[in-house]
């Protein structure tokens, strides 16, 4: 029987399978099992709880033999991390399809999804574990950093300067929160309970400063404040006793969030019970647990709420905080927004998500060449240039060397063709590939955080990821995924995802200048169907096709 081993993509431009699009699979099928990018590599765990890049390591073995073998008339097809079939297709096709934890909607269940995974049928693919196009915490960060500078741009005249962001959790996810508003110009107050949290944040250098206790930190951040200085501040604490706290101080707070794991109450620490004490009590008594972590959210939501009524820009970050705390007994739970429908749709509406692309050469020196691309065909946005510079000096690159950068319809295609043009003339010394999260414009149905407060009401309508999966199999992507499930859990979200090989051939820029234009178009024509005015405008300026639009 197979078992663990370590694993890690190969490097340079030597092919080890017949063709690149093949070899691309098979080193970023590899890559999100690198030790230094999956959280859990021994049992295939990439990132996000449970999500894997394969079923088991048979499966895992069986993709690796298939990949190297496969024609480029040939498809791999996988059945939630198995490899199910070869289908002899065509050279437009892609190379692999991947159809992860889908389960009919009546039984889309969290709980009769564990039943048929430990019966060994399904695995949970996350969002981009089973479609193998993670990049490590380079995603988070970006991501992080960008609803913050939507925030500056919607409410602070495009700068955190002189501002105070207050929020929880220092987690893998959440410990972004700092450097995302230090990046931004702000000044950031992070409560975490656990004190390892604060310390591993500072260690890595997401957060400036941990404060010995509360006041301690509020000086500190008020100090920053007033200089209009960046400056982070980690404390210790629980965030259902410390907001309220600064509620009732009247503490002058502009931005307010949260990413402590409230998803899971099991994982949110109740009022009263100490730190030390957390994962006995949630073991030994789960329900009294639960009850008492859901009354303490009511009590940091009810505090939230209270700095929406004083005045600040408040936000749910995608933590399901909100729906537990009305469990809790918090009756305005929901008088503040997600952070999709307040910041993030207006960027949905112009085709603009999270565009990724990864160097198989495995040469860092090929990540700073497209970086200079990128800097070079979008002089004039100064949000992703900052962003850019920022990253090629702080971020650390795990597994193969890979960048981030949220680009819309009408700037992925130029991008992509660019990376083609500069493998082609031997710029860069291997090919990349091109992908995404499938956190995008329009290949996610998810009522709780993507499609949450749709304008026409068509939040749960998931026919869109499915046309988004079917329009990038017919524009060339090399491989394409249809998952259920990633971000919020299984029943909640259906979304798809793409990866494109850039190798230097016309063939290749040809593939890449439709799937990036029409896979960012399905963004804006998801969001003129659903009557936003800034998608209508971003159609008729870069010619997305509507017919219900044409005469
Ligand atoms: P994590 O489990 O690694 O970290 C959670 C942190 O919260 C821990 O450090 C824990 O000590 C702290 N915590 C728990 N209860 C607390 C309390 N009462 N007071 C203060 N601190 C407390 O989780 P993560 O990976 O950082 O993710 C955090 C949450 O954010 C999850 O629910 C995740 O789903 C969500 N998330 C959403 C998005 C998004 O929508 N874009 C992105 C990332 C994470």
């Amino acid at each position: 029987m197979a078992g663990p081993r370590t694993v890690r993509a190969a490097r340079g431009n030597r092919l080890t399978a017949r063709g690149w699009p093949q070899e691309a699979a098979l080193r970023m099928l590899c890559n999100n099992l690198d030790p230094e990018v999956a959280e859990h590599p021994e049992r295939l765990v990439v990132y996000g709880g449970s999500g894997r890049a394969a079923r088991d390591w048979a499966s895992f073995d069986a993709m690796v033999r298939t990949l190297t073998d496969l024609r480029a008339d040939e498809t791999m097809l996988v059945q939630s991390g198995r490899p199910v079939g070869v289908m002899t297709t065509h050279e437009w096709a892609p190379r692999v399809l991947i159809a992860n934890s889908n389960l009919v909607g009546e039984w889309s269940t969290p709980e009769e999804f564990r039943r048929l995974e430990g019966l060994g049928l399904t695995m949970y693919g996350q969002m981009t574990a089973g479609s193998w196009i993670y990049i490590g915490t380079q995603g988070i960060l970006q991501g992080t950093y960008e609803t913050f500078a939507a925030v500056a741009a919607k409410r602070f005249g495009g700068s955190l300067a002189g501002t105070l962001t207050v929020t929880a959790g220092l987690g893998g996810m959440g410990g972004a929160q700092p450097l995302a508003v230090t990046l931004n110009g702000g000044v950031a107050l992070c409560v975490d309970c656990d004190p390892r949290a604060v310390r591993r944040r500072l260690d890595h250098g997401y957060l400036d400063v941990a404060a010995d206790d509360l006041d301690h930190a509020l000086r500190l951040v008020e100090d920053a404040r007033t200089r209009r200085a960046p400056l982070s501040v980690g404390v210790v604490g629980n965030a259902a006793e410390v907001l309220p706290r600064l509620l009732a101080a009247g503490t002058p707070v502009d931005v307010v969030t949260d990413q402590t794991s409230a998803h899971d109450p099991l994982a949110y620490l109740p009022l009263g019970v100490p730190f030390e004490q957390m994962a006995d009590h949630a073991r030994e008594k789960p329900e009294e647990f639960t009850r008492r972590a859901r009354e303490s959210m009511a009590a940091h939501v009810d505090a939230m709420v209270g700095f929406l009524d004083a005045g600040a820009e408040v936000f749910d970050y995608g933590n399901s905080l909100r729906a537990e705390a009305r469990l809790g007994g918090c009756d305005r739970a929901f008088d503040y927004p997600g952070f999709v429908p307040a910041y993030i749709r207006p960027l949905f509406c112009e085709g603009k998500g999270p565009f990724r692309w990864a160097a198989l050469s495995g040469d860092a020196a090929d990540i700073a060449a497209t970086d200079r691309a990128v800097l070079d065909l979008f002089p004039d946005n100064e949000p992703l240039a900052r962003w850019i510079r920022t990253a090629g000096e702080r971020v650390r690159f795990q597994g193969l060397p890979a960048r981030i950068c949220w680009l819309g319809q009408g700037e992925r295609d130029r991008a992509g063709e660019r990376f083609n043009d500069m493998v082609a003339s031997g710029e860069l010394t291997a090919p990349v590939v091109i992908g995404r999260d499938h956190l995008d414009c329009g290949s996610v149905a998810s009522p709780y955080r993507e499609t949450e407060a749709m304008r026409d009401g068509s939040d749960a309508i998931a026919d869109w990821p499915l046309l988004n999966a079917m329009v990038n199999v017919a524009s060339g992507a090399s491989w394409v995924s249809i998952h259920n499930g990633g971000g919020v859990g299984i029943g909640r979200s259906l979304h798809a995802g793409q990866v494109t090989v850039a190798d230097g051939t016309p063939l290749a820029g040809e593939k890449i200048r439709r799937v990036l234009t029409n896979d960012p178009g399905m963004g804006v024509i998801r969001h003129v169907d659903a009557g936003y005015p800034e998608a209508e405008r971003v159609a008729a300026e870069r010619g997305v096709r509507i017919p219900l639009r044409e005469d």
